[in-house]
């Protein structure tokens, strides 16, 4: 069975700041790592490969530096790594992106189909958690998303449980499919000393625009319709205000009653006066 494992270069989040003056993010000094979701997603791949034989193939889209989070792939047990590195992909938006990816897949179906897809359920810096079902849309792929365990692989099914609001389900899906994963699917292996030695050495292909065919007006920015409108980091939250209950506690109590219910009777009649203004408009 072939395995497409999708991976992202992203930077360490806990350590991310934007720039007040122009709005976008400080990658300068800030260390990269490959998103933790995805990492999963190349460890389920290489069970299932391991389980039911086969082989992983990890592959990424961006700049050359993202080398070296397929590497760590490769290093975790992936079989072979492609890097989609192109001008024509860049400022591409989660439409662009998992069109790119599709033709990836695409292009390794003619040789050798992929029967499985797995992504991480989200990306730690942009989050969307469109990229998966937008290549599964693209490919036609089942789609099975939020994936907690994967159960079973026979006889041109998946099926996996996963997770819905308030629960878990059970669900069957025909391959060809894609899964989105849960940090909880499995944990990561650590690398063993001759596959770290493999992950240096191996090749990695490096594939463009021209390389994986399709329309060139769906890559990059101008097949982009997202555009950014601002960009911000949220105030920080003002410290909260303590009620020492010490002394008077019946005062204390009032003091923290009339507080309570002034910034309740502002935030109501703010959500009654804008209630309000939508009726005025429906009218
Ligand atoms: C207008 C616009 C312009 C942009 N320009 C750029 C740009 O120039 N450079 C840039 O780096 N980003 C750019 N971005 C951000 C980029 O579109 C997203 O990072 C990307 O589409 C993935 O979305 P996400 O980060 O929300 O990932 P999610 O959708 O949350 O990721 C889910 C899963 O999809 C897979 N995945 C996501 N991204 C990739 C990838 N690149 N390769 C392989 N698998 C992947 C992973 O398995 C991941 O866990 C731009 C965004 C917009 C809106």
């Amino acid at each position: 069975m072939h395995i497409v494992a999708c991976i992202k270069q992203v930077p360490d989040t806990t350590q991310v700041k934007i720039d007040p003056e122009t709005n976008t993010l400080v990658r300068a000094g800030v260390e990269s790592i490959c998103n933790p979701y995805d990492l999963v997603a190349v460890e389920a791949g290489v069970r299932v490969a391991e389980k039911y034989g086969g082989k992983v193939t990890v592959i990424t889209m961006g700049p050359p530096q993202a080398d070296s989070a397929l590497r760590q792939c490769l290093s975790l047990g992936a079989s072979e790594a492609i890097l989609l590195s192109d001008r024509a992909f860049a400022g591409s938006d989660t439409l662009a992106t998992s069109y790119t990816l599709a033709q990836a897949v695409n292009k390794l179906n003619a040789t050798e189909p992929v029967s499985l897809v797995i992504c991480g359920k989200q990306a730690i810096d942009g989050d969307t958690a469109q990229t998966g079902p937008g290549l599964a849309t693209w490919m036609d792929y089942t789609q099975l998303t939020y994936v907690v365990e994967i159960i079973e692989v026979a006889d041109g099914f998946i099926t996996v449980k996963r997770e819905v609001e308030g629960g878990t389900e059970v669900i069957r899906g025909k391959l060809p499919a894609l899964l989105t994963v849960e940090l909880e699917l499995n944990p990561v292996r650590y690398a063993t000393l001759p596959e770290l030695v493999r992950s240096l050495r191996q090749e990695i292909k490096v594939l463009g625009a021209k390389d994986i065919g399709g329309e060139p007006e769906r890559y990059g920015l101008k097949g982009s319709p997202t555009s950014v409108k601002q960009i911000f980091a949220p105030p920080p939250h003002g410290g909260g205000k303590v009620f020492e209950t010490a002394s008077d506690s019946d005062k204390v109590i009032e003091d923290f009653l009339s507080t309570f219910f002034e910034k309740e009777s502002s935030i109501l009649s703010e959500v009654l006066s804008s209630d309000g203004s939508d009726h005025a408009q429906e009218q």
